[in-house]
């Protein structure tokens, strides 16, 4: 299928691994030029230059902790024109509901709600001018069934989810769509070390870990990354206009519901 955004500016946050990887490989695939960030330069321009020989597109590669204000300022700035943003940022520490403090909360909401919040102020507005416009936000599962060692997390992007429910309705008369992608379990690096830490909980082998996690999946299996970015791809598509302020579950099934 043609997504319809050959061409097209997108910013990819969080980029060198895992999920935004996925998203940015898929963007790429459909031919959009890409402004991808992560902390750590090495991987960061491993991927972004492994894009490049895949897919020929343009691939800017910011190396800088998306969470500050500074790091912000320079994706946006690399990217000018922005057509497509994908947020991502790291997910908070497991713990328990007892541990946290209120500096833990707010490094929380910083890098997963107040982060996406400061790049959709930013890009909003030149997308509502332009006409056309696409957000996807990785958020998480737990915005739908809270993950007991994840407090953080589940608290974070409940607020994201929140603002993203009244400001995708405020924008779409502009062309412009937001929707959420809730990741479940994918395989990568951040399931590992989950995996890991549920193994060191239930005093068991990761592997054991790792298998009872996958038993409470219908699918039988984690997600991929790419099959994960291929959605993010199609939300930014030309074809995903009508869907509005969603929050799309990718989790083999996990959730159990109706509707
Ligand atoms: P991952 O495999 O650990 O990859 C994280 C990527 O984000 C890396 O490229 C990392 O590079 C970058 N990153 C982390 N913190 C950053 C920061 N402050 N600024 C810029 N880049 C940063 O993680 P993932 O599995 O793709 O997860 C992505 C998001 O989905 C996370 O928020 C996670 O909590 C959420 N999620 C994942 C799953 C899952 O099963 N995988 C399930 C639910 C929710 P550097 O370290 O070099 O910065």
């Amino acid at each position: 299928m043609d997504l319809g955004i050959k061409g097209k500016t997108a910013i990819v946050c969080a980029s060198s691994k895992g999920l935004g990887r996925g998203c940015a490989e898929a963007l790429a695939g459909a031919g959009v030029d890409l402004v991808l960030n992560a902390r750590g330069a090495e991987a960061l321009e491993a991927t972004a230059q492994a894009i490049r020989a895949a897919h020929g597109v343009k691939v800017t590669a910011i190396a800088a902790d998306i969470t500050t204000e500074d790091g912000r300022a320079r994706v946006l700035e690399a990217a000018g024109q922005v057509d497509i943003l994908v947020t991502n940022a790291g997910g908070p520490p497991p713990g328990l509901w007892s541990d946290w403090s209120r500096e833990d909360f707010i490094k929380a909401l910083d890098a997963n709600m107040l982060t996406p919040i400061a790049l959709m102020q930013a890009v909003l507005p030149g997308m509502m001018e332009r006409g056309w416009g696409r957000v996807v936000n990785i958020t998480s599962q737990s915005v739908k069934s809270p993950i007991g060692v994840l407090g953080l997390s589940n608290s974070a992007r409940a607020g994201l989810t929140g603002f993203v429910a009244g400001t995708a309705r405020q924008v779409a008369p502009k062309g412009v769509v937001i929707n959420n992608l809730l990741p479940g379990l994918h395989a990568t690096d951040r399931a590992a070390s989950l995996d890991g830490g549920a193994a060191k909980a239930q005093g068991i082998s990761v592997e054991e870990a790792k298998a009872r996690r996958i038993a409470a999946i219908p699918a039988g299996r984690y997600g991929t990354a790419d099959e994960f970015g291929a959605t993010c791809a199609f939300l930014c598509s030309q074809h995903a206009g009508f869907i509005v302020g969603q929050n799309i579950l990718l989790d083999g099934g996990a959730f159990n519901s109706t509707l």
